[in-house]
């Protein structure tokens, strides 16, 4: 028998994403796209220690109509802007595992993702796989990664995805222990770097959706960004809510 006990952050989290928004920020320009919820003094929103309780993720188990939309390999000079501009005219929050490479590179858009209310992950610094990789060379590139997150947003990540999803069961255990992160990884990709076309993307992701689903695309390619507004107003037709990987988290029923 299954409770439907929630995360007790889970009403807060969903009061607002701009309280979220705002709490992550370090540049905090407030827009006035949404009215604030009542939280003033400037004390932060309450943020959940730990995201996450298992070691990995494929998708969230919740019966609420959430779904995580997650960028990988990025920021992109021209795409990542381009895309978040579309995230934005509609409102949506997604998740962004960024290389730490490219987060060295375009500090400005790192502060761009989190400063309008997005959530960034750890994609690794050079995008190897971990898989065949010591534990010191793991531990190193996460290491690297999260220092890069940091330093060019002041927003540490809180979870992570393994390149190519290649990750054993053992990594997975000490990378939790180590770093608090869970490995998240996915339960919709339409194979986007493959290039099927826009239109394939969309509908290979519209069609895979499920409440609790984690949809992975790239933000490196421009076809993928083509894709992103007939993808997301199909969803939002279909009574999907998007959240961001931490949110939809904090939506695991905490019983059993
Ligand atoms: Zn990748």
């Amino acid at each position: 028998m299954k409770t439907t006990a929630v995360h007790p952050l889970l009403t807060l989290l969903l009061v607002g994403s701009m309280v979220f928004a705002t709490s992550c920020t370090t540049q905090g320009k407030k827009g006035k796209q949404a009215p604030e919820p009542a939280v003033t003094g400037g004390a932060p929103a309450p943020m959940p220690t730990s995201a996450g309780i298992k070691d990995s993720y494929n998708r969230v188990p919740t019966n609420l109509p959430f779904i995580a939309l997650t960028f990988d390999d990025g920021p992109h000079p021209t795409n990542t802007p381009r895309l978040l501009d579309i995230l934005k005219a509609r409102n949506v929050k997604a998740t962004f595992y960024v290389v730490g490479t490219n987060a060295k590179r375009y500090p400005e858009i790192m502060r761009r993702i989190i400063a309008e209310g997005h959530e960034i992950g750890n994609h690794t610094v050079t995008h190897p796989n971990l898989s065949k990789m010591s534990a010191d060379g793991v531990r190193n590139e996460l290491r690297v990664c999260h220092d890069a997150i940091v330093s060019a947003t002041g927003v540490a990540p809180r979870t992570m995805r393994p390149p190519y999803g290649a990750i054993t069961s053992a990594q997975k255990s000490w990378i939790k222990q180590e770093f608090g992160y869970s490995t998240i990884l996915w339960s919709v990709d339409p194979e986007d770097w493959k290039k099927p076309g826009s239109g394939t993307v969309a509908s290979r992701l519209v069609s895979g959706a499920t409440p609790g689903g984690i949809l992975l695309v790239h933000d490196i390619h421009a076809g993928t960004i083509d894709a992103m507004p007939s993808t997301i107003d199909q969803l939002l037709a279909k009574g999907f809510k998007f959240a961001t990987v931490t949110q939809l988290l904090a939506m695991e029923p905490t019983g059993n």
